[in-house]
């Protein structure tokens, strides 16, 4: 299972792709973050960590997941 990982200085994001069922709840909660067509498609610094969190926190499947760095 692929596994990409995006970090700030106080987090990380992990990303499995394979888990996604495309709700769409990580692009309509943070547009600025979530960029789709892109690559990489998350731009982790254009939120607050703690945005990021309750973000990740709504997503249903899994596939997006975060560990603290402190
Ligand atoms: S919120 Fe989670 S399941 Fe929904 S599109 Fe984003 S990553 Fe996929």
């Amino acid at each position: 299972m692929s596994k990409k990982e995006y970090s700030n200085e106080e987090i990380t994001i992990i990303w499995e792709s394979e888990k996604c069922i495309h709700s769409g709840i990580c692009v309509k909660t943070l547009p600025k973050v979530y960029h789709p067509q892109e690559r990489p498609w998350i731009k982790i610094g254009n939120a607050t960590s703690e945005e990021l969190m309750n973000q990740i926190n709504l997503c249903p499947s899994g596939a997006l997941s975060y560990k603290k760095l402190k």
